[in-house]
């Protein structure tokens, strides 16, 4: 569990922050309040996406350290499942103190591990991790020790021992949003970060090991889906997994988990319409909307990656998208202006280039962007900033999760079209409304079958519900939503 740091000079011996990287030698797992060596492990490799070189060693876990979890897990149940609010408020304080303490850390773990430029990881990624234990924390201070229903009295408690199963994008946003709650709540767990940005997973698990989490309450193993992920999702001694992720695999862990009948919640995939009603100021809401589309490389699962835009104003939306999206400063993750770096992945690149192709044969209109690296980024995983105009929902790029920098505009023809091609799609995360009238985007904005709808550029709320309709998932996460979701409710009936 080192980090060396290594000072590599590039061929012209200039030396930028990049080149003073850090290796991260991260290979043990975390079981029973011990740091120990994976049994009979497969040691890969973390490729930090913005210069393609190793900057790590994991090792990836199997079914022997999956069931030596799940027991130090249940085995801890006993005793946590019991202990008093009073005493998870106090632990909860603690590892928020220590979070704070690596603040900085934990934003360049998760920039090294998936791309994110220095001042989005220093601010809304590392910075959501804290807002989620934040709120987990006044979710249990306001919880109530025990309700009153009809003659009877109710009763929170833990669900059980939780997997908890997260993927790369917003690293310690969905680890911190399930770990907070579980431990409120009183649960015990075992945590399988992605294995393709495993670094930030790894110093959190440090962070509760210094805030003294009693041991068992949360392990961490390294792993991937086939190995570690399925058969935390049918192990029979595990009673609730909490999945983030894409739609498949979202799809696999329910199949996995129905034989035990465990409760799963799941936050997966999204292609969310930004409707720009006609009232608006154009050139404002059609740039905050690629702006909010590129974000985080259109890397997040409520990215607005389709746009509606009213027929009347479409060509004058087209240049004016094109424009924003040309001035997207991508590359440098030192660089304070820079607003996207490079995607995860060679593989999501490859899968990028391939959606931008086939929309492209389909007949949709490059506007800016296209396939390629931008010029002077050829190392990295780096995507140009990508907009098609003339789009129409059946297209394969209007369907299809990108999860990269490329955005649709599709022209309607009045609200009521504009609603029904929001709806037009197998996901229903999020719903994003632009409109000078707060009536009329609410009333839009109710139409929308989505678990979120954002007007006129409103950012999340880590108090507010977070997760989809239809097949963008199951369940909700953050705040008090989110702590419901480890709990079970006993109905206790008086005589
Ligand atoms: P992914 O589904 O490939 O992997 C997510 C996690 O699931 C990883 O830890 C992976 O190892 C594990 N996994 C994979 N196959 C599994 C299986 N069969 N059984 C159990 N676990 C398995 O997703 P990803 O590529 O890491 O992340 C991108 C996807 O996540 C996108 O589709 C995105 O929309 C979605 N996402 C959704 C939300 C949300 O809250 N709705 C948030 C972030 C990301």
């Amino acid at each position: 569990m080192n980090e060396v740091y290594i000072l590599t000079v590039s061929s012209d011996f200039g030396i930028t922050t990049r080149d003073l990287m850090t290796m991260y030698n991260y290979k043990e797992c975390y079981i029973n309040g011990q740091w120990q060596a994976v049994t009979n492990g497969q040691e890969v490799d973390v490729i930090q996406p913005s210069t393609e070189k190793v900057i790590g060693t994991i090792t990836l876990s199997n079914e022997a350290d999956v069931n030596l979890a799940v027991q130090a897990a249940k085995e801890a149940f006993v005793t946590f499942s019991k202990t008093s609010k009073q005493e998870r408020i106090a632990l909860l304080e603690r590892i928020i103190e220590v979070y704070k303490g690596m603040f900085s850390k934990m934003a360049r773990h998760i920039s090294d591990e998936m791309g994110a430029p220095m001042n989005l990881a220093e601010t809304a990624q590392a910075g959501s991790g804290l807002a989620h234990l934040e709120q987990a924390l006044a979710a249990l201070v306001k919880s109530p020790d025990e309700e009153k229903i009809g003659s009877s009295l109710l009763y929170h408690e833990p669900v059980g021992v939780c997997a908890l199963i997260t993927p790369w994008n917003w690293p310690i946003n969905q680890i911190a949003c399930k770990v907070g709650p579980a431990i409120a709540a009183g649960c015990t767990m075992v945590l399988k970060p992605s294995e393709i940005a495993p670094l930030s997973g790894y110093l959190f698990a440090q962070i509760l090991d210094e805030a003294g989490v009693p041991a068992g309450v949360f392990n961490l193993i390294n792993g991937d889906g086939l190995n570690v992920g399925a058969p935390l999702s049918s192990h029979v001694d595990i009673d609730m997994v909490s999945f983030t992720g894409s739609t498949r695999a979202g799809v696999a862990v329910a199949k996995a988990a129905a034989d035990t009948v465990k409760r799963v919640s799941q936050e997966l995939g999204g292609k969310s319409a930004n409707i720009i009603l006609d009232d608006v100021n154009l050139e404002k809401a059609i740039s905050s909307g690629v702006q909010a589309c590129m974000h985080n490389t259109g890397q997040s699962c409520n990215a607005p990656t389709r746009m509606l835009i009213p027929e009347n104003l479409y060509e004058q939306a087209v240049i004016i998208a094109a424009k924003t999206a040309d001035a997207v400063i991508v590359g440098d993750l030192d660089d304070k202006n820079t607003f996207i770096g490079p995607v995860i992945s060679q593989m999501q690149f490859d899968k990028i280039q391939g959606l931008i192709q086939v929309a492209i044969d389909e007949g949709a209109t490059l506007v800016a962007g296209g396939l390629g690296k931008p010029e002077g980024l050829e190392q990295g995983y780096y995507v140009k900033p990508t907009v098609f105009a003339n789009v129409h929902n059946k297209m394969t790029i209007a369907q299809e999760e990108v999860f990269g920098p490329v955005l649709v505009l599709i022209p309607y023809t009045d609200e009521q079209n504009a609603i029904d091609i929001a709806n037009d799609s197998l996901y229903g995360l999020s719903g994003y409304v632009a409109s000078a009238d707060k009536a009329r985007a609410l009333n839009v904005a109710k139409q929308m079958r989505t678990g979120m709808v954002h007007i006129n550029g409103a950012w999340t709320d880590a108090a507010a519900p977070f997760g989809g309709y239809k097949q963008s998932g199951n369940g909700r996460e953050w705040g008090e939503y989110g702590l419901e979701e480890f709990q079970e409710v006993k109905a206790v009936m008086l005589k």
